[in-house]
């Protein structure tokens, strides 16, 4: 194993988790490894796969990927091809036939290929073992559920006695226990690395107006240094890599919009530097292998924090220092919320506004970003101290809010405990409306009481204490005090908010739709 690493892989030593990997592997055991990217995951399957004489069939969902993989393979002097809509039927048939002939060490599949005709060929072929890039896809409870990669619960009826090697670089304990469910993998195949990146400071900010003042103020502490900005929208990235160049930054925009030729020529530029910063959608970061990438940058906010984890791992891959930064506004949620309207109803839809929540609550949060992160992911550990904006700004102005969230904890009981937060502010500004007379809610103490802030503010107010749990909201919106809102009425526990955040500016979009 040591000699291999070495002379075909080029490294000294193996990472921890990737020899424990391995060595299951070799003993024809299952394995579900959970790595963060960057981690060294090809590594660890394609590694055992020189020490065995079948194939090695690797079920990827992206041909971007697939091809990425067999090139370097191929580069290597190892006999990779893969089966995909991209080549040929000429071409897959080569790749079978090669396959039938027991001349293939990598065969890279989208998981669609396997119909009837492709499994009986594979159980004609001696495989090793197979892989699950991107085991995620298989999950409900995953961010990138899709319907092919179901079907994959019937490996182990298809190939009996064949071990399956499972990878996927962000999964929340559900999501892990779903994965080997339904693979019909033992809990035992577990294998995790803990949720963290410590070379990377996170900080996140409501963005002001465009973001632009914001965007290049981030820019300008890293001159000269290679980075990504991701956007929303293809328009996004081209609009703001103009201006970037405008104002004498060396930028190109990349998404899925552009042809391949193009793309490649982006990507290869900024490999060697020639371009320093990508603004890019999310199509961009699958399979780059840069190590030395010294910020990302969210111009909004992600729809997941698997997602965000993921692009914001893209940096620092060297182990170097690395920054990164989100600017949000509520408004994203709202516009990546409407994104999720479209779907089917199924339990993978729930869950996506729940994951959609999540980032949004991370992003308002004060708490130590990376404890949120690693906790998100169903791992303890301690506050980063000086490592996210939330630890490390200690002199930021506070103001104190104490009263305000009395007000508004004092309406959600009066009222109840049976309304969501809409219904709350209407009531504390004093609204008309038909439920609130109905209901003779103009009668409590409360109505009227809070007509001094504007909805947005006490979106600021309602943020925060969903952050710190003085409230929590059940499935239908309606909101519910906890013991830490009772603290806080009764005066034993005080509420600060950023004075920023706080103060009307154009960034309080969002409340008032
Ligand atoms: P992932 O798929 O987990 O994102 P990759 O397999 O692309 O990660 O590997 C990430 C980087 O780490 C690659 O540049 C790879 O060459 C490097 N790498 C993998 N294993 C080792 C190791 N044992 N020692 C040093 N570098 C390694």
């Amino acid at each position: 194993m040591q000699k291999l690493l070495k002379d075909v892989f080029g490294f000294d030593s193996f990472r921890p988790i990737q020899k424990e990997a391995i060595n299951r592997i070799l003993k024809r055991e299952d394995v579900l490894v959970v790595l963060p990217t960057g981690g060294g995951k090809s590594l660890i399957y394609q590694l055992p796969s020189l020490m065995m004489d079948g194939t090695t069939i690797v079920i990827s969902p992206l041909i971007a990927l697939m091809q990425d993989q067999v090139t370097s393979l191929r580069l290597n002097g190892i006999n990779a091809q893969m089966l995909s809509s991209s080549q040929t039927n000429e071409q897959n048939s080569l790749v079978l036939n090669s396959l039938l002939n027991g001349e293939l060490k990598f065969l890279y599949v989208a998981p669609e290929r396997f119909n009837d005709f492709f499994i009986a060929t594979l159980q004609r072929v001696k495989i090793n073992f197979i892989v699950i890039d991107e085991a995620h896809c298989v999950s409900e409870w995953g961010h990138e559920f899709r319907d092919d990669y179901r079907r994959l619960k019937y490996l182990k009826e298809w190939f009996r006695g064949v071990n399956i090697a499972a990878f996927t670089a962000t999964a929340t304990k559900e999501t892990e226990n779903d994965i080997l469910e339904t693979l019909k993998i033992d809990k035992r195949a577990l294998l995790r690395v803990p949720t963290k990146r410590d070379n990377l400071i996170i900080r996140c900010q409501k963005r002001v107006g465009d973001a632009k003042d914001q965007i290049v103020s981030f820019l300008n502490i890293h001159k000269d240094e290679c980075g990504i900005i991701y956007c929303f929208t293809r328009k996004e990235t081209e609009k703001l890599s103009e201006y970037l160049n405008s104002k004498g930054f060396n930028s190109a925009s990349y998404h899925a919009g552009l042809t391949p030729d193009v793309r490649d020529e982006i990507f290869d530029d900024f490999k060697n530097e020639r371009v320093k910063i990508i603004v890019a959608t999310i199509a961009f970061g699958m399979g780059i292998d840069k190590s030395n990438i010294r910020f990302v940058l969210h111009t909004s906010l992600p729809k997941t924090i698997e997602s965000y984890f993921q692009e914001i791992g893209r940096a620092g891959r060297d182990d170097l220092k690395s920054d990164t930064l989100l600017l949000y506004s509520k408004s994203d949620e709202i516009s990546k919320r409407t994104l999720i309207d479209d779907l089917p109803e199924t339990k993978y839809k729930e869950n996506m506004y729940k994951k959609l929540e999540s980032m949004y609550r991370f992003a308002v949060s004060s708490k130590c970003r990376h404890k949120m992160i690693a906790e998100y992911f169903g791992d303890e550990v301690e506050t980063c101290e000086s490592r996210c904006d939330n630890c490390i700004d200690e002199d930021r102005e506070l103001i104190d809010i104490t009263i305000e969230s009395q007000k508004f904890l004092s309406a959600i009981l009066r009222a109840g405990e049976k309304f969501g937060f809409t219904y709350i502010v209407d009531v504390l500004r004093g609204s008309n409306r038909k439920k609130i007379l109905e209901l003779g809610h103009n009668k409590l103490s409360v109505y009227g009481i809070g007509a001094d802030l504007s909805k947005k503010q006490w979106g600021v107010v309602f943020d925060k204490l969903l952050d710190i749990e003085a409230i929590v909201q059940d499935e239908f919106k309606v909101l519910k005090i906890t013991n830490i809102g009772k603290q806080i009425l009764k005066k034993e526990l005080s509420v600060t908010i950023l004075k920023d955040d706080f103060e009307e500016k154009k960034s309080f979009e969002g409340y008032d739709s």
